[in-house]
């Protein structure tokens, strides 16, 4: 998650860092700060854009040759001037800035406050800062280097991290694990970046750090080790991408780049909130109201969109887990019908922006008719983060393209992870199953890799398909908000007339469409409604639609019957979307690129819709 930077050397950092902070910008971020060691420690940081920060460099004209510099997308904390980075150590005289989540931030804060420190920020960063100084100050070392390491191992989490220490003023520490950083090397001065867009244009050597992995970096040099003090050689890497590519990591298109991120993004929602020790869920935004949620009368689901089928998946997944009543609603729909809701209901809102006009009128309806409301959303501290009542956050990290891809997933994890949550408290979900789910969804993201290693078929089956006028696609169960949801795609990037259907649905009118120009997408996950599904696909062969099956390896049958076939681990049947929809993106993605489409950006789309 995104941006950091790091010069020293002897040009004006402050220059090099905001330069280097614009050309991070395409991550996606709702803050920018930097710190400047000249002497003493200057911090200049605040919600908002780079170009408001440079103007505060500009008009403090702070000098300084080694700083660090951040644009936070906020995971704990809502954006604001006090929770932008860099944070302080007490003293001040300790400056961190920081990519990732600090899982066991709770538990460190809690310490560094009975032992007597001040925090004044929500972030799980600013522990980083006091847990260093702590120890370099009352711990078991005195030397910061070992203050460093000694605290990176009391950190549970992911981070990439660039320290100063205004007691050093010539070093600027890094470290790494499961959020990137990289150092670049020039002459007589070195860059420090969370990707190599912001120092491409100053040199072209550079180093990755792997996990486990910190640096001390001086003017013109460094020294890499591991966090228990091995000293490292790196392999020094030749930067070969132009600036554009750099930004997209290589992917020819944010939504390419989104779809693979998958595996980090389902990882990131998941971490902290899978207890594998004794098989709970741990939703921390959700702890004040559960027993609220546990006793409501009804669950209503309100949203638009790729969201709203989440929801659907979430309907699901409540009745059969948690034995809940839900109800899926268009928020739009739902806020112009008068709807009833009221005191011991449910309303929760999806959204990944968070700012979602005709989601936002739907949740003020129903907090105003007494009801509670939840939200799920991506940005922190957006609107609807702000105005729910609790929420759990999904964590997917920014996500550029318009077309919904990793978002999706993150929301239909934290859907998951809430029933599970519900139906172990309601007493409607048994032990050893809720082990069963806990452990499944851990696998979850090695599973989504495998698929994503189809990518090369699945771009040549969608050679074929690139001037189909028409697209069916068929789920049941689980899996019909998934045929919604590869039709929607389709739609979206290709502009392809394509609709999502219940496959038992298809006879009573869609039927009628089939012939051989139809591809017929049937997503059949190998459950309880094999058999059915199995005669459905049998009656579009005999029309002659041509059928691209998306199912397990086992499910011979369906393989057999059908033209294409895209393979799915097994997995359990209610996880199942979040394996069946990846290869459903992939084929929208590709057949938009083969049209000549503007994938990122499609016509008349808003990425984030913030009209009724
Ligand atoms: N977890 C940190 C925060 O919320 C860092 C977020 C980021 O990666 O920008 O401040």
């Amino acid at each position: 998650m995104c941006g950091i930077v790091g010069y020293i050397g002897d040009k004006n950092a402050s220059d090099v860092l905001i330069k280097g902070l614009k050309r991070l910008e395409y991550r996606g971020y709702d803050s920018a700060g930097l710190a400047l060691i000249n002497g003493h420690l200057d911090i200049v940081k605040g919600k908002g854009k780079v170009l408001n920060l440079e103007k505060q460099v500009n008009s403090q004209k702070l000098t300084g040759k080694i700083g660090i510099g951040h644009t936070r997308w906020a995971t704990h904390g809502e954006p604001n001037d006090v929770n932008s980075h860099p944070h302080l150590s007490q003293s001040g005289k300790i400056a961190v800035v920081h990519n990732g989540i600090i899982e066991n931030y709770g538990a460190l804060k809690k310490k560094l406050i009975e032992q007597g420190r001040t925090f004044h920020s929500e972030t799980d960063t600013e522990i980083i800062a006091q847990l260093i100084e702590e120890i370099y100050e009352n711990g078991s070392t005195h030397e910061f280097e070992k203050a460093l390491q000694f605290a990176l191992k009391q950190i549970v989490g992911t981070y990439g991290i660039a320290v100063v220490n205004s007691d050093e003023p010539d070093k600027i520490y890094v470290a790494k694990k499961g959020s990137p950083l990289l150092l670049g090397i020039g002459e007589n001065e070195m860059f420090i970046a969370s990707d190599a867009s912001p120092i491409v244009e100053y040199t072209k050597k550079v180093i990755y750090l792997e996990d486990g992995e910190m640096a001390v970096v001086t003017k013109g040099n460094y020294e890499v080790k591991t966090i228990d003090d091995v000293t490292l050689t790196k392999e020094i890497h030749e930067l070969a991408l132009s600036l554009d590519a750099i930004e997209k990591a290589g992917y020819p298109h944010f939504m390419l780049k989104e779809i693979f991120e998958q595996p980090n993004s389902v990882a990131d929602c998941l971490r902290g909130r899978l207890r594998l020790d004794n098989h709970t869920i741990q939703l921390g935004g959700l702890v004040d109201v559960m027993d609220q949620l546990v006793n409501a009368k009804r669950l209503v689901i309100a949203a638009c969109g790729t969201s709203w089928h989440s929801g659907l998946v979430g309907e699901y997944l409540f009745e059969y887990l948690a034995k809940m009543p839900v109800e899926v609603e268009y928020a739009s729909e739902f806020r112009y019908r008068d709807p009833l809701i009221g005191e011991g209901d449910v309303l929760l809102v999806i959204s990944q922006s968070g700012e979602t006009a005709d989601t936002l009128a739907a949740m003020r309806e129903a907090k105003a008719k007494g009801a509670l409301v939840l939200g799920v959303c991506n940005v922190v501290g957006s609107t609807i983060a702000r105005e729910t009542d609790a929420g759990v956050y999904t964590h997917a990290g920014p996500e550029i393209g318009v077309a919904s891809t990793k978002a999706f997933t993150a929301q239909v994890v934290v859907l998951t992870m809430i029933a599970i949550a519900v139906g172990q408290q309601r007493g409607t979900l048994d032990d050893a199953y809720a082990a069963k789910l806990i452990e499944e969804l851990n696998r979850l993201p090695g599973k989504i890799k495998q698929i994503l290693e189809q990518n090369e078929s699945i771009k040549e089956m969608a050679k074929l398909f690139t001037y189909a006028p028409n697209f069916l696609y068929l789920g049941r169960t689980f899996n019909f908000p998934v045929a919604l949801e590869g039709a929607l795609k389709l739609k979206e990037i290709s502009y392809i007339h394509a609709e999502g259907y219940p496959a038992a649905e298809m006879k009573h009118g869609p039927i009628a469409l089939i012939d051989a120009m139809m591809p017929v997408v049937v997503v059949a996950a190998t459950d309880h409604t094999n058999d059915k599904m199995i005669s459905n696909i049998e009656e579009v062969k005999a029309r002659k639609g041509r059928i691209i099956a998306v199912t397990n390896e086992e499910n011979t049958e369906v393989k057999e019957l059908s033209e294409f076939f895209i393979s799915i681990p097994s997995t359990e049947d209610c996880l199942s979307p979040l394996l069946t929809v990846i290869p459903l993106q992939l084929l929208s993605y590709y057949i938009a690129v083969n049209r000549g489409c503007h994938v990122d950006q499609p016509r008349n789309l808003a990425k984030s819709v913030t009209v009724e």
